[in-house]
């Protein structure tokens, strides 16, 4: 059944108002999506009802609380296919996710010379950690290159890979390329290689707009933020393996992890609280709850066809249209639903700026993947991204503004 976008629109208020006098056509969902009234009532909801801390008080309010936080995981960790529910650790997003893992797991597990590969196009927050821990540790930090059309040479990724190799760090789907990772057969192989090397997703940008399958996918890690899928900001997941939650070691001290705490050393909880140190963002939690229910009332295919025939009339708009330059895979099923652009001889900023005048939200710039556009040799480029609430009127009036953006700039 094809989206319903008159209901879908009306679930989603700030899409009503008007932006410097015209219709707000929203195209940056990669950067953060918006929120349905579904999402924002939960929060406010519970703070109009249940507000108050989790599982440290008996009283009534703390179970309440209690009960839709642990609700929650068990929603989440079900929605993503996870094989138990405590695979599932809430942090603040996916840079708070990565970073745990790469001073909690990391630090502990990882001694000099030991190698760590990721990959040309990842957003900052799945490179910086990695090479900032290495660094500390001394260890060998290798970056994948890209190939003229896009893509990755696998067999050249593969032959880098050797008993040393301790970490592969990729991304689900690109936030500039949009490229979709087949991850599934990619970590099967690794594993065939080396079955030890641990497999880092960063799922920011797959989990809004693909269904997943964590389990069947066979990572060790996988990180996600609440905000980019419809969910508030604040609030993401961080996935790990139950095998080897006991091999990362917390890095947030303080209540809600302990088990005890004596003057010389303290004990934690084995849980995946071991991670969630402090009171949670509770509100978040639930608020990326509702999130995922609203995802799941029109099912994640559905939202992937949507965005894929959004994608394909894109492309066919471009077919008439000179002087625009494209970046990512021409293979459409292969891509989640951004396009990331120039218009010959344009700076993005000045693009993005005549858009945001006629009421077009897009982005500009690097979008956090300095090594890819360094690599492309550009400095920067616009982003249009799709969501479940954007119709082809959306695009329709994204390229009368960039023909308009063209005539006032080229
Ligand atoms: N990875 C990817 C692929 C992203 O697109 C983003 C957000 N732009 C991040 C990581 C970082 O997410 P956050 O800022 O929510 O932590």
């Amino acid at each position: 059944m094809a989206l319903d976008l008159n209901t879908i629109k009306k679930d989603f208020p700030i899409l009503e108002r008007l932006v410097n006098g015209k219709r707000l056509v929203y195209l940056d969902n990669a950067a953060t999506s918006q929120k349905p009234k579904q999402v924002i009532d939960a929060i406010s909801n519970f703070y109009l009802n249940n507000n108050s801390n989790i599982h440290r008080g008996l009283h009534t309010l703390s179970e309440e609380a209690s009960n839709l936080y642990d609700a929650s995981r068990e929603n989440i960790s079900n929605f993503l296919g996870c094989s138990r529910v405590d695979e599932v650790i809430f942090t603040s997003g996916t840079t708070e996710s990565t970073n745990l893992i790469a001073f909690g797991w990391g630090e502990k597990n990882l001694s000099e010379g030991d190698e760590i590969i990721s990959f040309l196009s990842e957003h900052h927050s799945n490179f910086v950690p990695w090479q900032q821990l290495a660094k500390k540790k001394k260890l060998k930090f290798f970056v994948q290159n890209i190939k003229e059309d896009f893509t990755f040479d696998l067999d050249d990724f593969y032959s880098k890979i050797n008993s040393n190799t301790k970490l592969i760090a990729m991304s689900h789907a690109s936030n500039v390329l949009g490229n979709i990772f087949d991850i599934k057969t990619i970590i099967h192989n690794i594993k065939k290689i080396n079955p030890q090397t641990k497999i880092f997703v960063d799922g920011a940008q797959a989990a809004p707009h693909i269904n997943i399958n964590i389990k069947n996918l066979d990572c060790d890690f996988y990180v996600i933020s609440g905000h980019k899928m419809l969910g508030p900001t604040g609030v993401g997941i961080l996935f790990i393996k139950k095998e080897i939650q006991e091999d990362v070691a917390p890095v947030k001290f303080g209540g809600g992890m302990i088990k005890e705490v004596y003057f010389d050393d303290s004990t934690f909880k084995n849980s995946c609280e071991k991670f969630e140190g402090g009171t949670p963002n509770i509100a978040g939690v639930i608020g990326m709850n509702a999130a995922v229910e609203y995802l799941k009332k029109f099912g994640m295919e559905e939202i992937r066809n949507h965005e894929l025939k959004l994608l394909e009339y894109f492309f066919e708009k471009t077919k008439n249209f000179a002087g625009i330059e494209i970046y990512g895979t021409e293979n459409l099923n292969e891509r989640t639903g951004l396009v990331s652009f120039n218009l010959i001889g344009i700076h993005p900023h000045d693009v993005a700026s005549v858009l945001s005048s006629e009421g077009i939200a897009v982005r500009s710039g690097h979008h956090c993947t300095m090594p890819l556009h360094r690599h492309l040799q550009i400095p920067g480029s616009v982003r249009a991204s799709f969501y479940l609430y954007n119709d082809t009127k959306d695009i329709d009036d994204l390229f009368v503004a960039l023909l308009k953006a063209q005539k006032i700039l080229a």
